[in-house]
């Protein structure tokens, strides 16, 4: 069990760690998939650097000095959270379970939503982002997947004793690592349906009768994570108080993951209050 488990070891992760195990508390912060500060080829806008610093030297002496300190940083994709009946936070990842009294979501921000036609118009009516949250919708109903890394297959395993018929599409991107379920690697044209979605179209003009599509594109991010506790979003932005808390008691987010200016500055501000603001919560817990 740790005090505080951070999704995220980018600015925003790393700086609420540095403040959590300051305060003497277990942290363990969890990473995968490239951070936007890895892609910054300079960052010569923060405070501190003369001639600025190269985005992937910053992120990774951030996780140096973490561990320096004793955090413990694993390179491990998060696939899903939930909350259990100790109001304490689990975070699955493919070879481990994490329990933590306290969670801070500091995934960067990532787009929901793919490129293709139809997505929004059935979104709340056959498109779905969520599997814990509607698969309960699609009972013995014909669903997909779209994605193809560890994420979608962790939404289909999901799925897999609520639904029909279930199968994995990726638009046109390599098939994942699975024999369990069947994998269509076609790209998509559209989704079409009246009312509610009813079919895929693919670019080769070949289609498939469908009642939900779960997209899972991609390594899961803050909102996928939000969607699955019940963390209130705005668009894709988590939303957040002054003090990082979100709407439901323990979690927290922090960075990019919480919109508003997309820069260092402020995903270590944001890092530095979600830490603090998660150890306070701890210790209202522990009286
Ligand atoms: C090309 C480019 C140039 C930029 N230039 C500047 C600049 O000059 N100045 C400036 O201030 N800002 C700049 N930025 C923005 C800056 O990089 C971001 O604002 C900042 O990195 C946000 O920090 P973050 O911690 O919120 O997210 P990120 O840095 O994106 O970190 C996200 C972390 O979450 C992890 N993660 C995501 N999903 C999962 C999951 N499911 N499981 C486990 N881990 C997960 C990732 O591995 C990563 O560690 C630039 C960004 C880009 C792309």
């Amino acid at each position: 069990m740790y005090d505080v488990i951070i999704i995220g070891a980018g600015p925003a992760g790393i700086s609420a760690s540095l403040y959590a195990k300051r305060a003497n508390r277990s942290v363990l912060v969890l990473y995968s998939g490239e951070s936007q500060l890895e892609k910054a080829h300079l960052i010569d806008n923060y405070y501190g650097f003369d001639g600025g610093i190269s985005g992937k030297e910053l992120y990774e002496n951030g996780i140096a000095q973490a561990r320096s300190l004793g955090v413990e940083v694993v390179n491990e994709e998060a696939l899903n959270v939930t909350m259990n009946a100790s109001m304490n936070y689990e975070v699955s990842t493919a070879a481990n379970k994490y329990e933590g009294k306290s969670l801070i979501i500091s995934t960067g921000n990532k787009k929901l939503k793919p490129d293709i036609k139809g997505v929004e118009a059935y979104e709340g009516r056959g498109i779905s982002y969520c599997a814990v949250c509607d698969g309960f919708f699609y009972r013995k109903k014909s669903v997909a997947v779209l994605g193809n890394e560890a994420y979608a297959l962790s939404e289909a395993d999901e799925l897999e004793n609520i639904v029909g018929k279930l199968v994995i599409l990726t638009d046109g991107k390599p098939a994942p690592e699975t024999d369990k379920y069947e994998v269509i690697t076609k790209k998509i044209s559209e989704f079409v349906g009246e009312v509610k979605l009813s079919k895929v179209v693919f670019e080769d003009g070949s289609e498939l009768e469908l009642d939900g599509v779960f997209i899972a594109q991609g390594v899961a991010g803050g909102a996928d994570f939000a969607k699955k506790l019940g963390v209130t979003l705005n668009g894709s932005d988590i939303k957040v108080n002054p003090d990082m808390s979100t709407n439901l008691k323990g979690v927290f987010a922090c960075g990019n993951a919480t919109g508003g200016l997309l820069q260092v500055c402020k995903a270590v501000y944001e890092g530095a209050e979600a830490g603090l603001s998660a150890v306070k919560y701890i210790k209202s817990k522990e009286n």
